[in-house]
Parts: structure tokens; C-alpha cells; sequence
């Protein structure tokens, strides 16, 4: 196998429920990603081809790579990723045949989902960026998608940021022919964010996490994840010197007591 590591659907269970906000956006990519990948006899009888592929496109850090995982998981599909810079740059001169090696192991592991983040790398717009390799590459990545004539087995989402600059001629019909914006978290997604990253964690008592949320403009879901750990980690903080570090296991007591105050990173 050219893969080192387990397909990533394999490795870990997640659900739709673990993706805040966006519910229009992932109804969408039910009907258009899980429904084909999980029951292709619905297609192949209406005479229809599902999409081949989806770009999803949006600011950093705000989901694409969580939907695609997602997606894999509750379609029970294998997820095979590939990033745009990486496959370029350190598979220089083998980029093609390592695309198509990805392909055909997707095709031979269906139902599969292949996730090349930062599609932008392997295909930008400006003709004028193009030395031949690049030419070659975006052929092969064209032609290797054409060549997605199974209904409904492997889909390809691409991940931009930059949608603008994304090859024209791979928004084509039969190619990356959908699109879906995943944009910025509006205060209720940004809620529901908190609630996913807080939910294991033992919260001080006062904490309101619709006011909060209602502070975090502008902040995206990797922001609000990262916010969550950093107060865990004021927490811990706080309670080190509680601590018997050279103990093999901190007290009951002392765990139980541990709060995460949440509004810390204020600080
Ligand atoms: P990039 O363009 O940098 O790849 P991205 O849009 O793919 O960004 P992710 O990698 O999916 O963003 O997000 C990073 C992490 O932030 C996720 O693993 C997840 O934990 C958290 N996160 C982002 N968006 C959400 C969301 N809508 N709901 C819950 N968690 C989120």
C-alpha cells in the first residue's frame, strides 16, 4: 500500500454532531456526498450521476476539513487526503503517479472520499503560474476525475480558501461542479462550537455560553477550540501547586474540585 497510515474514517468515529453551525451546509452535503456514497442504487435508478466533486470554500479554520472526516465517517466511506503545497513540493516529479496511485486505492477501497485541502496548490487560475509540471498535474488531476464514472463511489471534496483562484477548468460540469460556502460562525454557531469543545469539561458555575458566544465575533471554530483548550490549561495551572507532581496519581479530591472558568482567557 502507498499508504503509511490507516484511511482516516478507519482511526476515529466522528459525527455530524461534533460540527457547530452550518446546518444547511452539511444538510446539502448529505444529499449530495451520503446519500450517493451510501445507497448508489438510488442514482443508477433514476438514470442521474451523483457529483464527482465538491469544492468547499471558506476562511481557515472553519470546518472544511472537519466536514470532509465527518462526511467519511457517517457514510462509512474511506477518507484518503491529500494536501495541495505537500503533494506539489515534496513528491516533485512523482506528484502525477502518486495522484493516481491515491485514485486507484480510493476506487479499490469504496466507498471512498478523497479531500485534497488546499486544492489552489495543485491547480491555480493564473495560466501564467503554470510551468509545465503544473500543467501536467492539473491534466492529471482532470483526467483521473473524468475517469470517476462508478456512480456515487469515490467522491473528490477539495478545500480552498481561495476560491477565486482555483483553475476555472476544474469547476466544470462532471468535475468540481458543486460548491459550498463554509464561512465565518455567526453567534448561534459560535455557541453551539463552545458547547461541542466545553462538553466534557467541568465548567464554573456563572458561565453563560450564549453571552460569551455573543462576544466572539469574528472568531472561527478553530479560534473557539483553541480558546476552550487554553482555559483548560489556566485551569490546570491554577491547580498545580495543589498538585503533587512526584505522586503517581492525583487525588480524587483534587480532581473533582477543578473547575474551568472560561472567561480566563480574558486575562
Ligand atoms: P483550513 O483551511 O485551515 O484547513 P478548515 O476550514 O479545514 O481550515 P478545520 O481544520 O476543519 O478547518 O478546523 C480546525 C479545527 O477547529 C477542527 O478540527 C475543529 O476542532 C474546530 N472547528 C472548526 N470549525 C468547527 C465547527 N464548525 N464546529 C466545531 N468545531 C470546529
Amino acid at each position: 500500500s502507498i499508504l503509511t497510515e490507516a484511511p482516516e474514517s478507519k482511526k476515529a468515529r466522528v459525527t455530524y454532531e461534533e460540527v457547530g453551525g452550518l446546518e444547511s451546509e452539511i444538510r446539502a452535503m448529505r444529499e449530495i456526498v451520503e446519500l450517493p456514497l451510501r445507497h448508489p442504487e438510488l442514482f443508477s435508478r433514476l438514470g442521474v450521476e451523483s457529483h464527482s466533486g465538491i469544492l468547499l470554500y471558506g476562511p481557515p479554520g472553519c470546518g472544511k476539513t472537519l466536514i470532509a472526516k465527518v462526511l467519511a465517517s457517517e457514510s462509512e466511506a474511506n477518507m484518503y487526503s491529500i494536501n495541495g503545497p505537500e503533494i506539489m513540493n515534496k513528491y516533485y516529479g512523482e506528484t502525477e503517479a502518486r495522484l493516481r496511485d491515491i485514485f486507484k486505492e480510493a476506487k479499490d477501497n469504496s466507498p471512498s472520499i478523497i479531500f485534497i485541502d488546499e486544492i489552489d496548490a495543485i491547480a491555480p487560475k493564473r495560466e501564467e503560474a503554470y510551468g509545465d509540471v503544473e500543467k501536467r498535474v492539473v491534466a492529471q488531476l482532470l483526467a483521473l476525475m473524468d475517469g470517476l464514472t462508478d456512480r456515487g463511489n469515490v467522491i473528490v471534496l477539495g478545500a480552498t480558501n481561495r476560491p477565486d483562484s482555483v483553475d476555472p477548468a476544474l469547476r466544470r460540469p462532471g468535475r468540481f461542479d458543486r460548491e459550498a460556502e463554509i464561512s465565518v460562525p455567526n453567534a448561534d454557531g459560535r455557541l453551539e462550537i463552545l458547547q461541542i469543545h466545553t462538553r466534557g469539561m467541568p465548567l464554573s458555575d456563572g458561565i453563560d455560553l450564549r453571552e460569551l458566544a455573543s462576544e466572539l465575533h469574528g472568531y472561527t471554530g478553530a479560534d473557539i477550540k483553541s480558546l476552550c483548550r487554553e482555559a483548560a490549561m489556566k485551569a490546570i495551572r491554577r491547580y498545580l501547586p495543589k498538585i503533587d507532581l512526584e505522586t503517581d496519581r492525583i487525588p480524587a479530591e483534587v480532581l473533582e474540585t477543578m473547575e474551568v472558568k472560561l472567561v480566563d482567557f480574558y486575562d
